[in-house]
């Protein structure tokens, strides 16, 4: 196995990594919660190279997979990605690769895995591996809720009964159970890594009004804030506001705007192609600042974001999280700021 993480340009394990591969190779049903960035994507990628029969993966986003095929072909393992994201010529040949058994890995919607016919025809060559990316969606206590999700233990028994590794960094004990029960993966299989990350650093801000909010808001994001780390330098840092509501997004980006500072705005009412674009400013640096309801993040991988603040209260502990857990996937100093107007900011015991 040394050498396998070798192979993969490794050198040690991060925390969990070992335990989660060694259960998948002995054909353990196993759920591992790891903090994004932790590297949940080697301990499926590694057992894939070395079991016999291929390895399927379930994952809520074509962009994930995009980022998955062009990871494991660099690495010399045939893969195929069967999604709508595809043109017909390239997806007739990704369903061929995936069909006839010549990829290792396999990855696709769950709407795909829910299409009992297809599942059939992939049956006829042998899977020993099914993966649940980013799992919470499966739970109904997931903030990405998706019922496509709710079919894939049916879809499983079609596959022949592979060894099922669901993975997510959503730690609640209400996901961990609900994704545990769906999928037949015992209390012994539920296994929580390393959910702290020292490189995050946490403050929460109460502050007068909401003039005052704004004011401390700008002074963030233009980095004028002098006790932060990430602080006043000549490059400032990629920054995500999250608001709980689109029209506070709404607001907050048009404040920023009004301020001289190049930001990007995405939220669940602007149109697909709006929102794509968006994302892509602030993916190349082009925006620096992305102010943003929570739908906005999942699985994004950009290594450099240094800053998120939240202007509102988030819905939970879960999702508050997730979005901050969204900073410093470099392992490098990040900053996840709360502010709140004291007296109005709800903050619950259990937060
Ligand atoms: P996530 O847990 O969010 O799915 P990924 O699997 O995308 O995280 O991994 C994040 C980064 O960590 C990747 O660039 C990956 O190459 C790196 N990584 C994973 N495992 C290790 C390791 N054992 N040592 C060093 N880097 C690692
Ligand atoms: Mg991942």
């Amino acid at each position: 196995m040394r050498q396998q993480l070798r192979r993969f340009g490794l050198r040690v394990w991060r925390p969990g990594q070992k335990d989660v591969v060694d259960r998948v190779l002995r054909g353990l049903n196993t759920l591992a919660v790891m903090p994004t960035g932790a590297g949940k994507s080697l301990c499926y990628q590694l057992p894939a190279a070395l079991l016999p029969g291929r390895t399927v993966v379930v994952s809520p986003l074509i962009a994930l997979m995009k980022d998955q095929c062009e990871r494991l072909s660099a690495l010399g393992i045939r893969c195929a990605q069967v999604h709508s994201g595809l043109d017909a010529a390239s997806l007739a040949a990704q369903e061929a690769a995936a069909l006839d058994g010549s990829a290792r890995v396999v990855l696709l919607t769950p709407e795909r895995l829910d299409d009992a016919d297809w599942v059939e025809r992939l049956a006829e060559r042998p899977t020993d591996l099914l993966v649940v990316d980013e799992a919470h969606c499966i739970s109904e206590w997931g903030h990405d809720f998706r019922p496509a999700f709710l079919r894939i233990g049916q879809a499983r028994e079609r596959l022949g009964g592979p060894t099922v590794l669901a993975l997510t960094a959503t730690a609640s004990a209400e996901v961990v159970e609900d994704v545990a029960r769906q999928l037949g993966i015992p209390a012994a299989g539920c296994l929580v890594a390393g959910t702290y990350r020292p490189n995050l650093h946490y403050r929460v801000e109460p502050l007068a009004d909401d003039e005052d909010k704004l004011r401390r808001l700008l002074a963030l994001v233009t980095g004028e804030d002098a006790d932060a780390g990430a602080g006043a330098s000549a490059a400032l840092p990629s920054t995500i506001v999250y608001t709980a509501t689109v029209k506070a997004a709404e607001a907050v980006h048009d404040a920023l705007l009004g301020a001289g500072v190049v930001s990007a705005l995405y939220h669940g009412r602007l149109r697909a192609a709006q929102r794509h674009e968006a994302q892509d400013r602030f993916m190349r640096g082009e925006a620096r600042v992305m102010v943003a309801t929570n739908a906005f993040g999942l699985g994004i991988d950009k290594p450099d974001i240094r800053r998120i603040v939240h202007y509102q209260v988030p819905a939970g502990l879960d999702v508050y999280y997730q979005e901050s857990g969204r900073a410093g996937r470099d392992g490098e100093r990040a900053d996840c700021t709360l502010l709140f107007v004291a007296g109005t900011g709800r903050c619950s015991s259990s937060s």
